[in-house]
């Protein structure tokens, strides 16, 4: 391929022991050339080398490449709630939740977006799936270079509101959309089935399809809410509604899954990400399939909820897009893709009895790939091809927690953590380089989140 001249058209060969282009079969002595913000060829070194001439090489020893996790679902905002609502069960972990969230200002939010994004950069994450509640994130993620989708979130329980609700959230779309970069959407999120009305989903769903939006929600995350949902008590119903003041609203059981609930509100279609879904049932799943929804599976914030585990074989066997997400470090702590795929693999085959039921490959696969396609966004990234953009992490297998490596999926599920990852690159622009980041501070990023921290433990 010629040269045209000019910074961009400058070609770039990565080598390493491994590359995984997740697609194909893992590559051993490969290599991955990025020309701009995209890749121009993936191959053996021998072969691309040969097909490149001209190209520089950067060689990583004991290195396995692969594209760059996609966080399907994640709230980098509330990096600063991590460690102070550990030992909860979901109802009085989200009373809590929303308490502690009254003593935040809009700059402590910032502060905590950024430790979240450096997070996410340093552990490899390249694209995220983000719920934003505050605003803060998406200038964040601009201003770090990462990738993604910014949801922002919306609530309201009370119809009467309803006009002013929505024209203020178009406003507030419309103000996002002029602020976000080049690498990033705007997506539209009402935040779950207790704390949006149906005709406020309505009216979301209506209006995610004027604008040509992607939407997403949390669903049937836990028990409190299928019985909220169905008979219409317990603590989402009661003790949530008093807090927030929607105790007068008249609200009535609607005898169904809250799936099926949804399903009623005409906001079910492939633009559709629905995050959770532990409490769903067949029923419920091939509701699910039918509308081709996609799912954004978060094993360790269920479980350390104690929600339960989302029936993924089920997601896999009817074929729905499913992909990983860390949640919020306010109940799954870390954003750490290996970890979430480490206890996807450990609680399925655990709960199944059966090593069959999920491979170390699907677990990689969910974690890029899988993430894309639940994203609608696979066009793009989720795998190291020709013509997709340059999002690629660099994993150091030098450790003895990874050596000797007979199969490089099973290394990186079984040993790797995000301490491993020592680069990450965004559209072909390096946002980590030998554990460096380069588009943030983080001793100043550390300083100013551990403030925000003792402020919120007073
Ligand atoms: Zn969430």
């Amino acid at each position: 391929m010629s040269e045209t001249g000019g910074e961009s058209s400058k070609t770039t060969i990565y080598r390493a022991d491994w590359v995984l282009p997740i697609t194909e079969p893992p590559i051993a002595d490969g290599a991955v050339a990025v020309r701009g913000d995209t890749i121009e060829r993936v191959g053996t070194y021998d072969d691309v080398s040969r097909a490149l001439p001209e190209a520089e090489t950067v060689a990583f020893h004991h290195t396995i490449l692969l594209p760059g996790f996609v966080n399907c679902h994640s709230h980098v905002e509330y990096a600063v709630f991590r460690g102070i609502l550990d030992n909860r069960n979901f109802s009085p972990w989200i009373l809590d939740f929303i308490e502690l969230k009254k003593g935040l200002q809009l700059d402590d939010y910032r502060a905590s977006s950024r430790l979240g994004v450096a997070e996410c950069i340093s552990s490899g994450i390249t694209t995220l799936g983000e719920s934003m509640y505050s605003g803060t994130s998406l200038d964040v993620l601009n201003d770090a270079g990462l990738r993604g989708r910014v949801y922002q979130e919306v609530f309201g329980m009370d119809d009467e509101r309803l006009d002013d609700t929505l024209r203020e959230y178009a406003d507030l779309l419309d103000e996002l959309e002029e602020r976000a970069g080049k690498l990033l959407e705007v997506g539209i999120f009402p935040h779950a089935t207790y704390t949006v009305s149906p005709k406020l989903y309505q009216a979301l769903g209506e209006l995610a399809a004027e604008r040509g939006m992607k939407i997403a929600t949390h669903l049937a995350e836990s028990g409190a809410e299928s019985k909220y949902i169905k008979s219409g008590t317990g603590m989402l119903a009661l003790d949530l509604r008093e807090k927030v003041g929607w105790d007068s609203i008249s609200h009535e059981p609607f005898g169904v899954s809250p799936v099926k609930y949804l399903q009623q509100w005409g906001v079910f279609s492939p633009d559709m990400l629905a995050v959770h879904c532990v409490r769903v049932s067949t029923k419920d799943v091939a509701i699910l399939a039918k509308y081709d929804v996609a799912v954004a599976h978060c094993p360790k914030s269920n479980a350390k909820l104690a929600c339960g585990i989302a029936p993924l074989p089920a997601f896999m066997e009817a074929g729905l897009r499913v992909g990983l997400g860390t949640d919020s470090p306010a109940s799954s702590n870390i954003m750490d893709m290996f970890g979430e795929m480490r206890t996807a693999i450990f609680l399925h085959r655990g709960v199944n009895r059966d090593a069959d039921v999920l491979s170390t490959e699907d677990c990689v696969r969910m974690a890029t790939i899988g993430g894309a396609r639940a994203l609608s966004m696979e066009d793009q990234v989720g795998s190291l091809e020709p013509g997709k953009q340059a999002d690629i992490i660099a994993v150091d297998m030098e450790h003895s927690h990874m050596t000797p490596i007979n199969d490089p999926y099973a290394a990186l599920v079984y040993g790797a953590n995000q301490e491993d990852v020592f680069f990450t690159m965004v559209a072909g622009r390096p946002l980590y380089e030998r554990k460096v980041l380069k588009t943030l501070d983080f001793e100043k990023i550390n300083a100013e989140a551990l403030a925000v921290k003792e402020k919120l433990q007073g």
